[in-house]
């Protein structure tokens, strides 16, 4: 099967994150299978009661898998792999007037699709490159990695972690980059804070305590620590420091009812020089400062969310050789990726691949031609240097 061909066929299974990716995981396992790797399926069911699969190809299983005694943490247990190609095998929903959606369409040098460029392309080129490149002279284990959820808060990469399938020493996580290696990114935190007060008719303000002046106060607080937070610069982002972001607010239920409750939600993006958690622990602080002025001064915080930024050392050998055969300088993604998924299995991980993240989820998303096919010969390249 031709590359245009591959892509055109994983565009054709809708394989948006609500529905199970069991189709699209049925295709990839039965190609890696015909080139000769051996396949495992992680599978769980999420949220909504629906079956989804991770899925792990190799080109050898370690023996170490098997004779692990009882003692040895699953880490130690699974086998090592030199490298790991990750492609997240879901989509984000596509309106349904738009007819290329599931037919991949060429036009003026670009293919038109739902996923064509988040991530399906990634995923075409990475087996076109391991269909072509001999897998037979190949010494050192490689795996291809196809995730579910990833477009849903890397749900599927988080539970591939706590399986630990494998211990990857480099891999190249799929997504639009424009061919430009991108070995550091930030990170994705978020809290849920509800502030506390106390309900009463407006006319008596004696006996109520509102909930918005409290979160007014904590609110601003939190603007000096986010004006704070920009001296600490990491140059490659943009902005160069970590940013926070007060999204959704929410208090109170009448004009002429004091209020009983504020919630609000922050999210910040932490620069990779910065623990996820600096930013709640001086919100937290601040939280302390407040209830000093008031001592009924109450609230929850949720922490949802808190996925780690990522930073591969320039002098890796994997973002070397990516800056070498793709003729370009590093970058830093400001989008979220499995890179630190990867990394916590033990990789030194690089986001790599074709097509641009500007074009992804939107209507009329393509792939360039050339960036495709150029994907193809740079991931050879990787495999054969990194695995022979
Ligand atoms: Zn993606």
């Amino acid at each position: 099967m031709t590359l245009k061909q591959t892509l055109a066929k994983l565009v054709s299974i809708d394989s948006v994150s609500s529905r199970s990716n069991s189709e699209i995981v049925a295709y990839l396992e039965k190609r890696c299978e015909a080139a000769g790797l051996k396949v495992r399926r992680f599978p769980y069911i999420d949220e909504s009661g629906v079956e989804k699969f991770n899925l792990v190809a190799q080109t050898s299983v370690c023996d170490s898998t098997v004779q692990t005694s009882i003692n040895d943490s699953p880490a130690e247990a699974s086998a090592t792999v030199e490298l790991a190609l990750v492609g997240h095998t879901d989509v984000v929903p596509y309106d349904p007037s738009w007819s290329e959606a599931l037919h991949l369409t060429e036009r003026d040098g670009k293919l038109y699709g739902r996923g064509a460029c988040d991530t399906k392309a990634f995923i075409a080129a990475a087996l076109t490159a391991i269909e072509s490149v001999g897998l037979k002279k190949l010494k050192r284990p490689l795996a291809l990695v196809f995730t579910a959820d990833e477009e849903v808060g890397c749900l599927g990469a988080k539970r591939l972690v706590a399986a630990r399938p494998f211990r990857p020493r480099y891999a190249i996580v799929g997504e639009p980059t424009s061919l430009q290696p991108m070995p550091a990114g930030k990170g994705y935190s978020l809290a849920e804070i509800t502030v506390h007060g106390r309900e009463a008719h407006s006319a008596y303000p004696a006996i109520g305590e509102s909930a918005n002046f409290r979160a007014a106060r904590l609110i601003s607080m939190i603007e000096r620590i986010a004006d704070k937070l920009k001296r600490e610069e990491q140059a490659g982002f943009d902005p160069p420091y970590t940013s926070l972001n007060i999204g959704i607010l929410k208090g109170g239920t009448a004009k002429n009812i004091i209020a009983g409750e504020c919630y609000f939600t922050l999210e910040w993006r932490p620069i990779p020089n910065q623990k996820s958690d600096r930013v709640l622990e001086r919100v937290k602080s601040a939280v302390e400062e407040l209830q000093k002025q008031d001592p009924e001064f109450s609230c929850e915080i949720n922490a949802a969310r808190a996925d780690e930024s990522f930073e591969t050392p320039a002098d890796s050998p994997l973002v070397q050789l990516l800056e070498k055969t793709s003729g370009r300088q590093s970058g830093t993604v400001a989008f979220g990726t499995e890179a630190p998924q990867m990394i916590s299995l033990g990789a030194e991980a690089v986001v790599f691949g074709p097509g641009d993240i500007r074009v992804a989820h939107r209507t009329g998303e393509f792939v360039p031609v050339d960036q495709l096919e150029n994907c193809v010969e740079i991931l050879k390249t990787a495999i054969t240097q990194l695995c022979t």
